[in-house]
């Protein structure tokens, strides 16, 4: 497998009034060209900034203090895109690393048709050669995406879409330049379930048409299960676990990532109460030391509480971050 992001030991801050945010503590891992990535974890964990330090997507108070993320090109050079000149990575970010985000409704313009909002991705990257080409490659692109009747919706306002069918937009904008790269950050969490698994089908079938690579943004374990190769567990600004999807799924060793496939409803098993993982999340301005998970873990022991625990492999291409697994 030949990797195409390596990213190692990122950091990222977020300098508030009530004081400096460590949201992202020393990140690594890679990413291997024509895979499915998923970076897994609840809600503030660190997950969506990470994918948006990739390519500097960070605003203010937001700030990349530390790490690499390196960019393997298609004609084998290795770029640190943090050190790329700005004009440089806005060659690279939307044409050949692209974004799926969240809410496709906050990711339209509303002034502007989808067709025109498709068009320009390529206009701007110069993939068409006029505006022309780029609306008549637009009515593609959104027949590609699955958008019924393409000739009249490239003339279509976002107000005057369903919310399946922005997001369907939003992907075609994506896939507008071929990216090599796709980072989809929670792509059907804003839509209904019965578009979601639509959605997910449509990102699957586009991936293996244009032989992309696909980093998924979710909190949500039964996506992963559907569409991941690789996955990577993150808790409170950390990567804990990472493996592939039968190792986490079948064989999971960090007693967070335990917690979490706990906590995913089974509709085959009746029971009274859910299970949930006690405690809350860290306040990231003063993170617990050691083991950012020690105040909520059932295993904890005093090395925990004073230690970081190394990240070591347990089983090949599965690694874990627990002091269960290494002796100190
Ligand atoms: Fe629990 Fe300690 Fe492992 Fe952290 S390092 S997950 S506190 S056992």
């Amino acid at each position: 497998m030949k990797p195409i992001l390596e990213i190692k030991d990122l950091h990222v801050h977020f300098y508030t009034y009530a004081g400096v945010v460590k949201a992202i503590a020393g990140v690594s891992f890679t990413v291997y060209e024509g895979e499915t990535f998923a970076l897994v974890g609840e809600t503030g964990c660190g997950k969506s900034v990470t994918s948006r330090a990739i390519t500097r997507l960070i605003e203010s108070p937001g700030r990349i203090v530390k790490g690499s993320v390196i960019y393997h090109t298609k004609d084998g050079r290795k770029i640190d895109l943090l050190k790329l000149p700005e004009a440089e990575l806005r060659a690279i970010r939307g044409k050949e690393i692209a974004y799926i985000f969240q809410d496709p409704t906050a990711a339209l313009d509303p002034l502007y048709t989808s067709g025109y909002q498709v068009a320009e991705a390529m206009v701007v990257h110069r993939t068409v050669r006029s505006w022309k080409d780029g609306i008549k490659r637009a009515i593609e692109i959104l027949r590609s995406v699955l958008i019924p009747d393409p000739e009249k919706r490239v003339k279509a306002y976002p107000h005057e879409l369903s919310g399946g069918m922005k997001q369907r937009v939003v992907i075609g904008t994506s896939l507008s330049n071929r990216p090599r790269v796709l980072i989809a950050d929670e792509p059907t969490t804003a839509l209904d379930v019965t578009i979601q698994a639509q959605i997910l089908k449509l990102i699957e079938s586009l991936k293996r048409r244009h032989n992309a690579t696909v980093m998924l943004i979710t909190h949500n374990m039964g996506v992963v299960a559907e569409i991941a190769d690789r996955v990577a567990v993150m808790y409170a600004g950390k990567i804990v676990e990472i493996g592939n999807v039968f190792q986490i799924f079948k064989n999971p060793q960090h007693p967070y990532t335990k917690g979490l496939l706990k906590a995913v409803p089974n509709p085959l098993i009746k029971v009274e109460k859910l299970e949930s993982i006690p405690g809350t999340v860290p306040n990231l301005i003063n993170p617990p030391p050691g083991c950012r998970f020690h105040p909520r873990c059932p295993f904890v022991m005093d090395v925990c509480r004073v230690e970081e625990p190394p990240m070591v492999e347990v089983e090949p291409g599965h690694q874990v971050a627990c002091w269960l697994y290494t002796k100190r």
